[in-house]
């Protein structure tokens, strides 16, 4: 075991402060990588805040953090993929049992005893793991993933958990040319679903209730902007589209997206806000549409996205912040502030 320089958030209501945790040495199989740059999502703050605390109550200290870039420092004997010196990245879980269905369908996010990067029970050192808001991370070879040598660190982190949970559900629902896509939220998940819909070929509609982002959606990619909160303009779409992508982080009105779902339509949940959202039935049976959710993405599909974004040259738009303004940062997240991810730059914690 070592010791390793972190930021913990100690109960619901406080800031995240300076602290020292321990990780375990690297087995044969694991890898010890130094974090170079790790994204903020919006999950962080749920979590950091106990806001899930039905479905994932915290456990205090809590070290968020899974959108995670660095360099590899040491690589296990048994390790074949990855050496010292490597690019490497994790994402939202270290590890999963492998063996069940969804383990051998390259699914892990769906087993049942994954291990997520934070907050989740620690197999080898008991308690829970702790995220990437630290200096360095311990992972076993197969949650380790490459990143394209030509796209820019700081904007790569946020793909590990932002960009594979809009690309995997993008994929499932079959999202390219000739579809009309909604996208509602432009937050750090949207900016990177409009991306995607857009490099897929779709006519991609970003639904904002920030109307001083207009420009900058038409620049990620959108073909339309509408302001949610003009319900004239949400009218004109009325059953028109074949997919939307829900990413809002608190309470709405998610009846007024069903509405704008043509015959068959599906809306797919990816923001997880604190409260449940009330569902119209007749929304759902006129037009038998669907509502559906998605959780991040396997791992094999999270390589297949990160090759998709060497290629098309992707990344998040990123405001790369030094640890110390995580608080700041959190603050603003909920103001809506963001443009349009946090990547915190690690240097500025070794330098502490
Ligand atoms: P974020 O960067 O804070 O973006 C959320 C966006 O939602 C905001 O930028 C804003 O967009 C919109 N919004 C916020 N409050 C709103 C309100 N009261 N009414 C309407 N719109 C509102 O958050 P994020 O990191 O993208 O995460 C979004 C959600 O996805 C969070 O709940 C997060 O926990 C969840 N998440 C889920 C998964 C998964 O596996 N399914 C993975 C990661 C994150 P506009 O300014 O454009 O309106
Ligand atoms: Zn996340």
């Amino acid at each position: 075991m070592y010791k390793t320089k972190a930021y913990s958030a100690a109960s619901p209501t406080s800031s995240l402060i300076p602290t020292t945790i321990t990780r375990r040495d690297p087995t044969e199989h694991d890898i010890q990588i130094e974090i170079l740059f790790c994204g903020i999502c919006h999950s962080d703050l749920h979590q950091a805040r106990n806001e899930w605390s039905g479905a994932m109550p915290t456990v205090y200290p809590c070290i968020p953090g899974h959108e995670i870039v660095g360099r590899v420092l040491q690589a296990g004997t048994a390790v074949k993929t990855f050496k010292a010196g490597d690019l490497a990245a994790v994402g939202c879980m270290v590890d999963s049992d492998r063996t069940c269905t969804d383990c051998l369908d390259g699914l892990e996010q769906f087993c049942k005893n994954v291990t997520l990067t934070y907050n989740f029970p620690d197999k080898h050192l008991g308690g829970v793991t702790y995220g990437g808001y630290s200096d360095s991370i311990v992972v076993d070879e197969r949650f380790v993933l490459r990143i394209p040598a030509n796209i820019n660190l700081a904007g790569a982190a946020p793909l590990l958990c932002a960009g594979i949970t809009t690309y995997s559900p993008m994929r499932h629902w079959g999202v390219t040319k000739g579809k009309k896509v909604g996208v509602v939220g432009l937050g750090g998940l949207g900016h990177m679903a409009v991306k995607f819909a857009h490099a897929l070929g779709a006519h991609v509609v970003i639904f904002t209730t920030s109307a001083n982002k207009k420009e900058d959606a038409l620049r990620l990619g959108a073909n339309e902007v509408v302001i949610s909160r003009n319900s004239d303009e949400m009218k004109k779409h009325a059953g028109s589209f074949d997919f939307i992508l829900d990413a809002v982080s608190a309470d709405h009105d998610i009846n007024a997206y069903i509405e704008l779902l043509r015959r068959d339509g599906t809306i797919t949940l990816v923001g997880a806000p604190e409260k449940p959202l009330a569902v119209a039935a007749f929304g759902l049976l006129f037009g038998r549409r669907s509502l559906s959710g998605s959780p991040i993405g396997g791992i094999p599909e999270t390589q297949e996205m990160l090759d998709f974004c060497g290629k098309h040259n992707i990344t998040a738009d990123v405001e790369v912040i030094p640890i110390q303004k995580v608080n700041e940062a959190y603050d603003r997240l909920l103001k809506s502030d963001v443009k349009y991810r946090f990547s915190i730059d690690m240097a500025s914690l070794r330098s502490e």
